[in-house]
């Protein structure tokens, strides 16, 4: 999929699926976001498919966009959910996510966040430390209820992505390192309320080369070895999320291939397989959409300045990443070269530098591709600006799936205090 695939120019127009953006643009003010509900059922059949022929269930990793419209189209389609705190268990309960498919994953699960997912009896813990390990058997036993858990092992490899999204080296905070998981796993199975289940990785987030995962999974299956020969019972495998998504030329390998190195490397082991996929479902089935407030000439550049900002998509200023930046009406057939701002009073505030685009004036729309994946869900109201709403289209419909707040909404939440 690439980031045009389901946002395709007709007649010089930008369409989701079979409608006009513009259309949709008349009855929400811009900026906003906007999903194509078959780009998602389609990448998520593209994983079910890859993995057919392995026991496997694929836990859409939440925290990439968390939108209950979103969650519903995967829940029904089969999808469990990978979450990292009590507000997306929360969500993806509520999408219709049955609890016994929900893994568990983040290094600060809070005494009340266990307890919660205790209660509702979901499938798996990742565990991340022997503190956590310590407090989910204190949390289990006071509950008369068992915890199955993996070790969130760090196998100390480089996934060779963006230092922020790299998670599997032995400096980055996650996991239980691999040389200590076979003590970690000997603590863990002699604590009350808690049952080894499996062993989890996740080395990092928009992977371009199988290479990483590759030697990762071979560690975890060397680990697996050990751990039964110590005379654990694993029987599952969670090989966390990761693949990455083109937003420019990047050549990404098939969820297919993905699925075969999963099968080569972790297949005789017959365990469960989890797979925690996130950005490579939701990145390119969504755009954000922006008008032009002005053109402004300055002295050795042309700003092109957007009403959308780094409040609304953080991706560019946060980790250099590149997005394309899209005419929705190409009507001039003239290119241009932008530098691509918002109005936040950030000089961060950047999409692009020396960009072409399409020529613009204000009013025009703008589309800002792949940002279906960790856009709406890291935006904020810095600069008290509205957080943008979201828009799902399926063939010739669309529905608001989050609406903008007023300013009343937003300052309401404000208190003045009595003595002041
Ligand atoms: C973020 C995350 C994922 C999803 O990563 P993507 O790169 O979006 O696929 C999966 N598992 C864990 C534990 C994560 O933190």
């Amino acid at each position: 999929m690439t980031p045009v695939s389901y946002f395709p120019h007709k007649n010089n127009e930008m369409f989701v699926e079979n409608i006009a953006l513009s259309d949709i643009a008349q009855h929400v003010q811009t900026p906003f976001y906007c999903y194509s509900s078959t780009a998602i059922e389609t990448s998520f059949q593209a994983y079910k498919n890859a993995f057919s022929s392995q026991d496997a269930l694929i836990c859409y990793a939440v925290k990439a966009n968390s939108n209950q419209a979103v969650l519903a189209t995967l829940a029904k389609l089969g999808s469990g959910a990978d979450v990292v705190s009590m507000g997306e268990i929360r969500r993806a309960i509520t999408a219709g996510i049955p609890a016994d498919k929900i893994v568990y994953s983040g290094v600060a699960k809070t005494e009340e966040e266990i307890h919660y997912a205790l209660s509702l009896g979901i499938f798996q813990f990742n565990v991340e430390s022997e503190p956590e390990l310590e407090l989910i058997s204190k949390v289990a036993t006071s509950l008369n209820k068992t915890a199955a858990i993996a070790f969130r092992i760090n196998p100390d490899v480089c996934a060779q992505t963006h230092a922020k999204i790299s998670t599997g080296k032995a400096e980055n905070k996650f996991g239980v390192p691999i040389s200590k998981a076979r003590i970690a796993y000997k603590r863990a199975a002699s604590l009350p309320g808690i049952k080894v289940q499996g062993v989890d990785v996740h080395i990092g987030s928009q992977l371009t080369s199988l290479a990483p995962f590759e030697e990762a999974y071979q560690r975890i299956a060397e680990l697996v070895n050990e751990l039964r020969a110590d005379g654990h019972e694993i029987s599952v495998v969670d090989v966390g999320g990761g693949l990455g998504i083109t937003y420019l030329d990047e050549i990404i390998p098939s969820k297919q291939s993905y699925a075969d190195l999963v099968k080569a490397q972790l297949g005789h082991l017959n365990c469960k397989i989890i797979i925690e996929p996130g950005r490579s479902l939701l990145g390119n089935a969504g755009i954000l959409v922006s008008s032009v407030v002005f053109i402004k000439n300055g002295e050795e550049r042309q700003f092109l300045i957007l009403d959308a900002g780094m409040n609304d998509l953080i991706r560019p200023s946060m980790y250099e990443a590149y997005h394309q930046i899209i005419a929705v009406n190409k009507g001039a057939n003239e290119l241009k070269t932008y530098d691509v701002v918002g109005p936040v009073c950030e000089t961060g505030d950047t999409f692009a530098k020396a960009r072409q685009v399409h020529k613009s004036d204000a009013g025009d729309l703008i589309a800002i591709m792949s940002s279906g994946a960790y856009g709406s869900v890291m935006s904020s109201s810095y600069n008290t600006r509205m957080l943008a709403p979201e828009v799902m289209v399926k063939g010739n419909e669309f529905a608001i799936v989050k609406k903008r707040p007023s300013y009343e909404e937003i300052i309401k939440q404000d208190i003045i205090p009595s003595w002041l």
